[in-house]
């Protein structure tokens, strides 16, 4: 898991990076998504509906009984950085924050599960589409949930606050303000292979943000890449670490626990 934690971050990193200077909003010459009508990334590609959440949702949700708290505001203890060590963001204030030491993930792994989590996108707006408020959950540091500052911030529809990253956009745009705390509360579904490699059922993830729906049991075409194709490549077992990205903006984090979901008619 660690040498595919590598990569795959690795391989999401340098996607991620922006010529100094440029904030492109899309692009035309990159690949039509597998299924889909529009390119990777496409500039043509509409932009999302936007929907003012309401003022609460999960906002400071308490976890379950059976959740792991994974950062309560003060101990960041079940986080590493990719080189295994503890993790070295800022603390304060019961939130930490990315401060270009690079992407952290749990040390734990999880199968299919349920997490909880609160961020919030610098107050003092700083660049534009991609450049602007750009994090990410990186489920098994793999398969990205994105977070970006969408408030009133052109970028590539499947760029936005909560998309599936190159893959698709969310249902609708439901981004607070810049400096406001947002919640989301993710589902996620790993994929599994059988016995001969072959792919039986691709990650399914539901995303609620700040309340609103932006996935609903949304299939993931494969492993998130910038300006490429997704496709799901070698078996990889069901369960991995939870990663959160330093794509170099100050993005904060509160309040994430996790649950794995566990099946039907068990005690
Ligand atoms: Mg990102």
């Amino acid at each position: 898991m660690k040498n595919l934690f590598g990569q795959t971050f690795g391989m999401l990193l340098l996607g991620g990076l922006c010529i100094a200077g440029e904030a492109p909003v899309g692009y035309t010459d990159t690949p039509i998504i597998t299924g889909q009508k529009w390119r990777v990334h496409d500039a043509d590609r509409p932009q999302p509906r936007v929907v003012t959440p309401g003022e609460r949702f999960s906002d400071m949700a308490p976890p379950p009984s059976d959740a792991v708290v994974l950062f309560d505001g003060k101990d960041t203890s079940k986080w590493v950085n990719d080189k295994g060590q503890q993790a070295g963001w800022k603390i304060e204030n019961g939130y930490m924050e990315v401060n270009g030491k690079g992407s952290i993930r749990t040390k734990d792994e999880f199968g299919d599960f349920q997490l909880h989590l609160e961020f919030a996108t610098p107050s003092v707006v700083k660049g534009s589409s991609q450049e602007r408020g750009n994090s990410g959950i990186l489920i098994y540091g793999r398969y990205e949930v994105q977070v970006l500052d969408s408030y009133q911030n052109r970028t590539y529809a499947d760029g936005h606050l909560g998309a599936i990253y190159g893959q698709w956009p969310p249902l609708v745009n439901a981004a607070r303000k810049p400096g406001d705390w947002q919640t989301y509360d993710i589902i996620f579904e790993a994929p599994r292979w059988d016995e001969s490699g072959k792919l039986t059922k691709p990650a399914y993830v539901t995303v609620i943000l700040n309340g609103v729906v932006l996935h609903h049991k949304k299939e993931y075409l494969g492993p998130s890449v910038h300006h490429a194709l997704a496709k799901y490549g070698r078996p990889q077992p069901p369960r991995g670490p939870i990663v959160l990205q330093d794509h170099g903006n100050p993005v904060r984090f509160r309040n994430i626990w996790i649950r794995e979901l566990g099946e039907y008619d068990q005690q």
